[in-house]
């Protein structure tokens, strides 16, 4: 126990990645179960991308590159973000790291001091509170209207800044809950930073291209100068080119952020992996096809779970605006026992009963700071996905 720093005992490991293993090891020991914990796209990596790393890796493409990355993959990133986002910026203002993840760490690492307070809308990503916390950072969790997707609002905002906040992480669209954040809410938001120049946001658009029915991502950033000039946009190939393993993920922002953001780089990671970089360039500069084609099915999937989910009684579940997961109330669940006799006190017992009696494996709402809810993944084959509705379905008529 001595050995372990204060720091590192006052974070958890990323529930995610926890539930990626418990899966794997369940399967391995020969369970049949169905994992609805995924948080990549279960499509394969587009060929032309892969062929530019193949091409990329024997061409000698493989030696350390500037901390911010590769001037090819900077300028593929500046092009990326005015086309599609509405953000100016230059190959000084943009970064290259290790995934999104990579580049929000080396932001707060850079950024936050202890007992500066981090604003961060619930139900959160996993890694956003622990994060902060390494670097003594408080979370402020901000909780919106669950009737609205619990999206915050310029109030919520308001009522949650002292004077020592530091960042607000905005996360649109959401991952658990799929909340696709509109220009106007964005608007509503910025006007409640307006008074407070000081306080930095952080956009995080890994999910940008998963939206739908008809709606369309919008960046904070783009609203206008002054909210551009201390918005730090995250994104990454990870979820919009099924790049998750290649690991790389890229930002904008202020200069000053984005040089100490390479600082931690360069005493950290050095830089990302060269011949990803090689490989994102390709997939920033191709065509949206395949996204396009990933995100319909996506789409498709959520319209099924979301009808089968909704019909079992005792379980709500709001029509994700986008990202690729549904998250289910199943506090009218919470009481029941279990056939065996257990207590399903919680949204934690229930994740159990589910991977234990149904053989399907989800994440409990307390892991993303909400609890009475569950997280099920999209990213899984239609037929999988709908045998894990109907095991639930059948493991919940079988509750008391
Ligand atoms: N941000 C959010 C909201 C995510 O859900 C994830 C991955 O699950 C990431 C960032 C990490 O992305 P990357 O693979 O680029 O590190």
């Amino acid at each position: 126990e001595a050995i372990l720093s204060a720091r590192v005992k006052g974070i958890q490991p990323s529930p995610s990645v926890a539930a990626r293993a418990l899966v794997s090891s369940l399967k391995s020991k020969g369970h049949e179960i169905i994992g609805l914990t995924v948080g990549e796209p279960d499509f394969g990596t587009p060929m032309h991308v892969v062929e530019a790393a193949i091409v990329g890796a024997t061409s000698g493409k493989t030696r350390y590159t500037a901390g911010a990355g590769i001037e090819e993959l900077r300028s593929a990133i500046v092009d990326k973000f005015d086309r599609e986002n509405g953000i100016k910026s230059d190959l000084n203002t943009v970064t290259v790291g290790t995934g999104a993840k990579q580049i929000i760490f080396n932001a707060l690492a850079a950024t936050v001091n202890p007992g500066d307070e981090v604003l961060i809308p619930a139900p959160y990503w996993v890694s956003y509170p622990d994060i902060v916390k390494l670097y003594g950072g408080i979370p402020v969790v901000l909780t919106g209207d669950p009737d609205h997707d619990f999206k915050i609002t310029g109030d919520d905002v308001r009522r949650a800044i002292t004077p020592r906040t530091k960042w607000l992480l905005l996360n649109t669209p959401t991952n658990p809950t799929g909340a696709v954040y509109t220009r106007q809410e964005l608007q509503d938001i910025a006007e409640a930073l307006r008074p407070y120049p000081d306080i930095l946001i952080m956009t995080d658009e890994i999910y940008e291209h998963f939206t739908f029915d008809g709606r369309t991502h919008v960046s904070l950033a783009s609203l206008d100068d002054e909210i551009a000039s201390r918005c730090l946009t995250v994104n990454g190939v990870s979820k919009a080119f099924a790049m998750t393993g290649w690991r790389l993920g890229y930002a904008t922002g202020p200069a000053q952020i984005i040089g100490a953001i390479n600082k931690v780089t360069s005493q950290s990671t050095t830089c990302a992996s060269s011949i990803s970089q090689v490989a994102a360039v390709a997939a920033l500069n191709g065509s949206r096809e395949f996204v396009e084609a990933m995100v319909e099915v996506f789409e498709r999937r959520r319209g099924r779970a979301w009808t089968q989910l909704n019909a079992i009684p005792g379980i709500e579940c709001a029509k994700a605006e986008g990202a690729f997961y549904l998250f289910p109330n199943i506090m009218k669940l919470l009481g029941c026992s279990a056939p065996n006799g257990k207590d399903i006190e919680s949204d934690v017992a229930l994740a159990e009963y589910l991977a234990e009696e149904a053989g399907v494996a989800t994440i409990a709402g307390t892991s993303f700071g909400m609890p009475g809810y569950l997280r099920c993944s999209l990213a899984i084959e239609e037929k999988k996905l709908d045998e894990a509705c109907a095991r639930i379905a059948r493991a919940c008529h079988r509750l008391s």
